[in-house]
């Protein structure tokens, strides 16, 4: 089972006030020689919602894995100013065997929370992704779609001030994605937290963020740093937008110089 949820340790000292996560002079080779990643600096501030975009292989998630502590850079430091984290990966990592209910519950259950404290925080939590009625059931009977509200509600329980999201709609089909990516938006709206979110689909990146960070070919380095001023909350509707249209006419001129 992937790690659903991580506190990372690292010194958060130097982090600068309002900055929630910070990579400095972050590079990393494997020892298969592969260097994934050259000399990434980014700061992302408290609240803001950051998308990564770039081509396959540049090193988008092996810094999502850093900033989740599930990875260690080879030079530099990635910190964090909380130990609050909630991860979420493209596949929603749910235990077949449990209801809705109980695996919305596992998080705090490994937390070893009183039953009734996590009770009621789950049934908050799977009202806010729109499962209430689908407590009793099976993960097999659920949709895609249904599978990851299951994955963010686990997620919400903790009341993460990060999310750090690895193409989590990546799997779903166009319609559950669009749904999902509105519904990821209302939670951003609710809950305040800053997320960094990894995907390959510019227009997904624009709807979500604030800011675009596009990435470069491996090694990975930032190629571009897009604030995208549209405000919050967003409509579906901004996507015809003609701002939004050249947000991503930006980025995509910028991914085919990379
Ligand atoms: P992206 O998310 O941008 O597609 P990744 O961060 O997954 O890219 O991978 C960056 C590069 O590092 C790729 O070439 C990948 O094959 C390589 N890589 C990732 N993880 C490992 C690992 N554990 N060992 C060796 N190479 C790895």
């Amino acid at each position: 089972m992937n790690l659903i949820d991580t506190v990372n340790d690292a010194d958060a000292r130097h982090l600068t006030k309002g900055v929630m996560i910070s990579a400095s002079g972050v590079s990393k080779q494997f020892d298969s020689g592969t260097i994934a990643l050259a000399d990434v600096d980014l700061d992302i501030a408290r609240g803001d919602f950051v998308a990564i975009v770039g081509p396959s292989g540049c090193g988008k998630s092996t810094l999502l894995r850093m900033a989740a502590g599930l990875e260690a850079p080879t030079t530099g430091s990635v910190a964090l100013a909380t130990d609050s984290v909630g991860v979420i990966f493209q596949e929603p990592t749910l235990l077949p065997w449990r209801s809705v209910q109980a695996n919305v519950e596992l998080c705090a259950e490994i937390a070893r929370e009183p039953r009734s404290e996590r009770r009621a925080r789950a049934a908050a939590a799977i009202d806010a992704v729109g499962l209430a009625g689908f407590e009793k059931q099976l993960p097999r009977t659920l949709s895609g779609g249904m599978k990851m509200r299951v994955s963010l509600a686990r997620m919400l329980t903790k009341e993460p001030e990060v999310m750090l999201l690895d193409e989590p709609f990546g799997a779903l089909d166009e319609m559950t994605r669009l749904d999902m990516q509105a519904e990821l938006l209302r939670l951003y709206g609710d809950r305040g937290f800053t997320a960094l979110f990894i995907t390959h689909s510019m227009s997904e990146a624009v709807f979500l963020a604030n800011r675009v960070i596009v990435m470069s070919a491996r090694p990975g380095r930032i190629a571009a740093d897009i604030r995208i001023d549209l405000p919050y909350p967003r409509q579906p509707e901004v996507r015809f937008d003609p701002t939004f249209t050249s947000y991503v006419a930006t980025i995509s001129e910028t991914l085919r110089g990379v």
